[in-house]
């Protein structure tokens, strides 16, 4: 095992490393920028080191500098969380020549898994089926009306080097094509610095359904029930579930089993998840791989009783998987993500927190990094706390969440709790009768 693990991250996901790694008796190094100095994550490492200004690019996306906080601390692993370095193979290649252990999978599977364009062909291979769509990047305009005419409208652009809901543009008809088509690549430009696109079917109808996946060293893999992540603004995620209310047990076993083959097929390793789109008529289609750990991932930990960072710790130092693929679940849980913004505009609310009650009780879990006179900044993210319900039933688990949320007060900012207890009183959401398009249809109602 290794004795000291660098946390390349910062708020919710850093301290929640942090957590995991003490919990293993490994000591623990915070990195933080400037502003971060006081922030939970630092102050509850066992050491702290700054590593540049608030600017992400000369902190948190600064590899040199966050090398060094490695070789001046010690640390014989590094975990990179979520967003940041966490999909960049540069940093793992970069680790492995200094080295240090990464906490993730090796730089292939980035590679492999990175650009969504090349993920699609590979999971082809792997006999998982994709939305149809181009099996490379799109040249041109003339090439993009060949193949959009061909799996007919609607049909949506997206970025290879995609992420965050950035460079995708849906188009309804062939006169919108060729200025969707500019403005996607001008999205991707800004966000990627890669202007690459390529195109699939849009299926309107259709829930985001996610398998996550753990994979050792020695070649075991397996894929856990399915985690259902419909709720979503401007293709953001809002509030997850697990199990899906949409999915039968049938259908269940088949899509874990579909994914736990292709996981094995490119012998994957270290947390992973693959995302599903299900249309209406039960259908999966394979839409792109994330190579490290979710928001979302606690809600698979409440039902099925483990701690994913944990056992992603101990196999990234060579450990087998210490459970097996019939592993069993219990009942239900729901995250909701509290982010600071209004609940009706959506416009982004940073500020200092002047009063905080969070909630708690059996089988409510709060993932936060945040504590009264804690600021939100706006040059980070702008989640403040995830919270999550298990209970046996959905029914109880929305009840709980209800209830949690009610309890929940954050004087200084607003927050998005209030759109989250219209939703959760929603009768279409309480029948589970939602798909991709819910929200956008919620919110106009409301
Ligand atoms: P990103 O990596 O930018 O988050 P994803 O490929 O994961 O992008 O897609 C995010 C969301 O966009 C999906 O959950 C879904 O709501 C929507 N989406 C993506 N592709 C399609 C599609 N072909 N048809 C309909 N909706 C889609």
């Amino acid at each position: 095992m290794f004795s000291k693990l660098l946390v390349a991250n910062r708020a919710e996901i850093a301290l929640r490393i942090i957590r995991s790694a003490r919990e293993l008796g490994l000591k623990t190094v915070a990195i933080y920028s400037e502003p971060d100095k006081d922030s939970l994550h630092a102050l509850l490492a066992d050491e702290k080191i700054c590593i540049g200004p608030a600017k992400s690019s000369e902190s948190y996306l600064n590899i040199p500098n966050i090398m060094s906080a490695a070789e001046i601390t010690k640390a014989d692993a590094i975990h990179p969380g979520y967003g940041f370095l966490a999909e960049n193979p540069r940093f793992p290649e970069i680790c492995e020549a200094e080295g240090i252990a990464f906490v993730g999978p090796p730089a292939s599977i980035m590679r492999l898994m990175g650009n969504k364009s090349k993920a699609r062909q590979e999971m082809q291979k792997a006999k998982l089926p994709v939305i149809p769509g181009s099996n490379k990047i799109v040249e041109d305009i003339v090439e993009a009306k060949k193949i959009a005419q061909k799996i007919s409208y609607p049909v949506i652009f997206k970025a290879v080097a995609g992420g965050g809901g950035r460079g995708m543009r849906v188009v309804r008809s062939p006169s919108l094509l060729e200025e969707q088509f500019s403005i996607a690549q001008n999205e991707a430009n800004a966000a990627f610095g890669d202007s690459s696109l390529y195109l699939e079917k849009y299926l309107p109808k259709a829930h985001h359904i996610e398998v996550q996946v753990i994979g050792d060293k020695k070649g075991n893999v397996i894929a856990f029930v399915e985690r259902e992540c419909s709720i979503q603004r401007k293709y953001q995620k809002l509030l997850e579930e697990t199990p899906s209310p949409f999915i039968d047990e049938k259908f269940r076993r088949k899509i874990v089993k579909a994914v736990q083959e292709a996981a094995n097929s490119i012998r994957y390793q270290s947390l992973g998840t693959f995302e599903f789109l299900v249309d209406d008529k039960k259908k999966f289609y394979f839409m792109e791989a994330n190579t490290r750990v979710q928001v979302e991932h606690p809600i698979t930990e409440m039902i099925y009783g483990i701690d994913l960072i944990k056992e992603q710790i101990k196999i990234a130092a060579g450990n087998k998987l210490s459970f097996s693929s019939d592993q069993k679940t219990r009942g239900h849980s729901i995250e909701c993500r509290i982010n600071a913004e209004d609940a009706e505009t959506f416009i982004p609310s940073p500020g200092k927190i002047e009063f905080l009650a969070l909630p708690g009780g059996e089988g409510i879990r709060v993932d936060t990094a945040v504590y009264a006179g804690w600021e939100i900044r706006a040059e980070y993210d702008s989640l403040v706390a995830k919270i999550v319900a298990a209970a046996s039933s959905r029914e109880d688990a929305i009840k709980k969440m209800y209830t949690a949320l009610e309890m929940t007060t954050i004087v200084g900012i607003k927050t998005n709790i209030p759109l989250h207890l219209s939703l959760l009183s929603n009768s279409e959401f309480v029948r589970g009768d939602y798909d991709i398009q819910f929200m956008e249809k919620f919110l106009q109602k409301k």
